[in-house]
């Protein structure tokens, strides 16, 4: 070892799922919405001044804020945006966390959060979900630096009650509680109603799932001025211009677009309730999911067995080589086509 090296970091990185190179496939494996984002889209792409480009962005995403304040009925105050949730949260963490005490958040949950704890040092326990992937509450009524969960939860879809998320606010009103919205929109309420009674509370969510925009990366966050102030002031000291020309532009044009954003939701929520009838015809078990993706595993056939037939068939979905959940899939929500297609591999699969 040279003696440069004791001076590296050395991480266990979070690990995306997989960006398959190869053309035609059928991609269940990262939670993308299978439908293209807003027409608005395309006529911003249109109307976009490319001169634009040689400037710096506006540092505080002004006309995003602003979009996103009238689509919620809230002010701008209230919005910290990113690039993508992962920036939002990553900068929550490193504003909010800076207890003694460990940072609380589900056994089973996105693997980021425990890498973002090692990255900025930040203690952590993970309690564990109950045999039905539920959060059990009082686990998070000891004391502790903070407290972050999604909900629903990934990568089990289970969505927990806003009397849930309210009994957790309650009982730990002197740290920060992150709820981490990604998929709410696919079946849950959002905890932004109780924004008005707990102050410590920050909901966050994207662009990335319901919006059909992972690859814009926007993210936000929602609070009180206070906690997003707080957020600004660590983000200005690590990059003033996270939101580039391009992101901003797109970004705002699409958001007062709800109808097709609902309709958009309302085909994959109808795909899914199929696919849970077709997956529970197959012999799959799975927790009821509240998310654009479900989470299965089989009694007769490994998990990790069907995953690599399915990908010998350009299909793919998520598998996580993580003891407790080796045995399961999470299998992303795609067009009725795609799924059909799925179910087809599947009763091959299981037929040979
Ligand atoms: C997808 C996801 C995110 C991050 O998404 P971005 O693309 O960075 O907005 C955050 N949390 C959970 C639970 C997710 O599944």
């Amino acid at each position: 070892m040279k003696l440069w090296e004791k001076n590296i970091r050395v991480i266990e990185p979070y690990v995306p799922g997989e960006q398959p190179k190869v053309q035609d496939v059928i991609k269940l494996n990262t939670n993308e919405n299978p439908y293209p984002p807003a027409p608005e889209v395309e006529e911003a792409k249109e109307s976009f001044n490319t001169d634009m480009l040689r400037l710096y962005p506006d540092p505080d995403a002004s006309v995003l804020t602003e979009e996103l304040a009238k689509f919620y009925g809230l002010n701008k105050e209230n919005f910290f945006v990113g690039v993508g949730s992962d920036d939002v949260i990553s900068v929550a963490f490193q504003t909010f966390f800076n207890s003694d005490k460990p940072i609380l958040f589900p056994n089973i949950t996105y693997s980021f959060y425990c890498v973002w704890a090692d990255m900025y040092r930040i203690k952590y326990e993970c309690p564990k979900l109950d045999d039905n992937f539920k959060i059990k509450a009082e686990d998070y009524y000891k004391e502790n630096g903070g407290v972050i969960f999604p909900n629903p939860n990934a990568p089990t879809g289970v969505l927990e009650s806003l009397d849930f998320v309210e009994d957790i606010l309650r009982h730990n009103q002197d740290v920060i509680v992150i709820v981490d919205e990604a998929y709410i929109d696919f079946g849950g309420k959002s905890a932004i109603e109780l924004l008005d009674k707990y102050e410590n509370l920050l909901v966050v969510q994207t662009f990335s799932k319901a919006r059909s925009m992972a690859g814009m990366r926007i993210g936000y966050a929602i609070g009180n001025p206070v906690l997003i102030n707080a957020m600004n002031s660590v983000k200005f000291s690590v990059n003033s211009y996270t939101m580039n020309q391009t992101s901003l532009f797109i970004g705002s044009k699409i958001i007062s677009n709800k109808k097709y954003f609902e309709d958009t939701l309302a085909k994959i929520i109808n795909t899914r309730e199929i696919t849970k009838e077709k997956l529970k015809a197959m012999g799959f078990e799975f927790p009821d999911s509240k998310s654009n993706f479900i989470f299965a595993t089989h009694k007769k056939y490994a998990a990790k067995d069907i995953f690599e037939y399915l990908k010998t068939k350009k299909i793919y979905v998520r598998y996580f080589n993580t003891p407790g959940i080796d045995n399961y899939l999470r299998i992303t929500i795609g067009t009725d086509e795609q799924m059909d297609k799925l179910f087809e591999a599947l009763e091959q699969y299981m037929d040979k």
